[in-house]
């Protein structure tokens, strides 16, 4: 799609087709560019873990890596590849249009009081603190295991990336025609120029140390897809060194 057509020099129709011709053929090529950008992408982030396994694999056969010691690291390298995978395949699905939500009415605080019961235990390693406070009332219309997704999702980043004796909360609020949940951290938080971008497929703040902290790089890509997929928003605002919120509201019954 390299080619232009000249439609600086005419002022009529065929300027104008010229014109709307190159807006065209260059958006094609930005479309063309971001698939290939992603190609590449998902083809280090898979390499990435592969290359260890094979790497550890070899040391034991050498006997110059304790045994244990190697298969915990390819095991922790097969779980990463895993939930890549499981990860680029939700995007795949609910970037194209072949899978439909499963909607009903759903009793949103039981919800994310299910969710937040799952990471009791991780958050209890890492001394922080879960509050909840959530409107009883709220009744939104959802696929449950989606919006279970986006809380576990941002529920992860938020245990994730704030440091051991901070606190996290939950607040759920439910007015005239809306549900707004708050997902707050204190935690390392995001720079202001990095904020529009986190939601990018891969896009990270801190490459090396997000790799090391087990992220895939996909979580608030898969939040931004269901969230635009149920006709809520999605929106995040950040202080480096103080915190993080991630605000969703979804449309009440
Ligand atoms: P990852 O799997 O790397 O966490 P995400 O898509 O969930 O991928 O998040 C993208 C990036 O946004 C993260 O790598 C991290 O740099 C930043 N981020 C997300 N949530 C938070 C948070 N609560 N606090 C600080 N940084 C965050």
């Amino acid at each position: 799609f390299s080619k232009r057509i000249k439609d600086d020099d005419h002022g009529d129709e065929l300027g104008q087709l010229a014109k709307s011709f190159n807006i065209l053929s260059s958006s094609l090529e930005k479309v063309e560019e971001n698939r290939r950008e992603f190609l590449a992408n998902v083809s280090h982030e898979l390499r990435t873990p592969l290359s260890y396994m094979k790497g550890y694999a070899e040391a034991m056969e050498e006997g110059v890596i304790e045994q244990k010691k190697g298969l915990e690291i390819i095991q922790k390298e097969a779980n990463r590849l895993e939930r890549l995978v499981n990860d680029l395949l939700d995007l795949a699905q609910l970037e194209g249009d072949s899978y439909p939500l499963q909607c009903e009415p759903i009793a949103f605080a039981q919800l994310v009081t299910d969710v937040v019961e799952t990471f009791e235990l991780i958050a209890r390693q890492k001394n922080i603190q879960i509050n909840s406070q959530l409107d009883e009332d709220s009744i939104i219309y959802g696929d449950g295991d989606r919006l279970e997704q986006v809380i576990r999702n941002l529920l992860d980043n938020a245990i994730r990336y704030t440091p051991e004796h901070k606190a996290i909360s939950l607040t759920l609020t439910s007015k005239d025609e809306f549900s707004e949940l708050v997902i707050s951290d204190e935690g390392i938080g995001i720079p202001e120029e990095d904020i529009s971008a986190v939601t990018e497929r891969f896009y990270r703040v801190h490459k090396a140390r997000t790799r090391e902290k087990g992220g895939t790089g996909l979580g608030l890509a898969i939040v931004s897809q269901i969230m635009k997929k149920h006709g809520g928003t999605f929106e995040l605002s950040s202080k480096v060194g103080q915190g993080t919120s991630a605000r969703i509201t979804l449309k009440n019954i």
